[in-house]
């Protein structure tokens, strides 16, 4: 594949890529410290709200990978500083989510709001949340409609891939119950196929055009649309979420290249 000539930054999925739950795909870990000893730029871009950047970077070196958390782009730091910077007014937010989602809105001093009958919300913010209850659908519920609160999204994925080749509610779920009983869709949803987060990589590497960079991702829907919305190259890997079979997608979305998993990639790269 010519492509590889010009490549100098790699932006690698992480679920269904690297990992599937806590167990290491064949040959990714590999794969990724060849890329480093190469010299290549490599970011993780994931969709996956629910850890933190200090929780990725534990998750990596188990794995016997060294990765800085700017290496470490996730929907959750990209939400908190899309909000950070888009809408001023928003003070006290309420969260349904894991421990990502609320440490990347900390970090910008956000006020974490529990209780959203007893205080005022300007924002909810929803991630893939696995202590999702009927009472943080409620609440969050009731700052969308008695609060006129933002809602926005971390990612729509319907699914989540399990270590065992199973799948799990993905963020997806918990926000199309949240739409149900409000009726209303998130104002923005951040994660792939939006390019909030290419952008952030791009904006710390301005010497690197589109065209040098590609997308490793298991799902065509976010991961590969994502790259084909901001123009750099995309490769499917087959080992995460399977959505080959659908050939509606696969007509309309297609990616440069398809590869069973992430360590066919060395091939390409001697
Ligand atoms: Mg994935």
């Amino acid at each position: 594949m010519l492509f590889f000539d010009k490549i100098k930054l790699f932006l690698l999925d992480c679920d269904g890529v690297i990992w599937r739950g806590n167990q290491a795909i064949e040959g990714s870990i590999e794969t990724i410290n060849y890329l480093y000893q190469k010299g290549y730029k490599v970011y993780f871009v994931t969709n996956n709200s629910t850890l933190t950047k200090e929780e990725y970077r534990k998750k990596f070196s188990v794995f016997g990978l060294n990765v800085r958390p700017e290496q470490i782009i996730t929907s959750a730091y990209t939400a908190a500083y899309y909000v950070h910077t888009t809408l001023p007014h928003v003070k006290n937010v309420y969260i349904i989510g894991e421990t990502g989602l609320v440490d990347a809105f900390r970090q910008y001093n956000y006020n974490i709001v529990e209780n959203t009958i007893e205080n005022r919300v300007d924002l909810v913010v929803v991630g893939m949340d696995r202590q999702f209850t009927y009472k943080k659908l409620y609440y969050g519920m009731h700052s969308i409609l008695y609060h006129h609160a933002n809602f926005i999204a971390t990612n729509l994925d319907p699914t989540f891939p399990l270590s065992n080749d199973r799948l799990a509610p993905g963020a997806g779920a918990m926000i199309a119950a949240l739409e149900r009983c409000t009726n209303m869709s998130p104002q923005i949803v951040i994660g792939k196929p939006n390019v909030f987060m290419l952008e952030l990589i791009f904006q710390q590497n301005p010497g690197i055009n589109p065209k040098d960079a590609v997308i490793i991702g298991d799902r065509l829907t976010t991961d590969i649309q994502c790259g084909i919305n901001y123009g750099i190259h995309t490769i499917l890997v087959e080992s995460g979420i399977d959505e080959r079979h659908n050939q509606n997608l696969e007509k309309t979305i297609k990616p440069d290249l398809i590869l069973g998993k992430l360590y066919d990639l060395i091939t390409y790269i001697k």
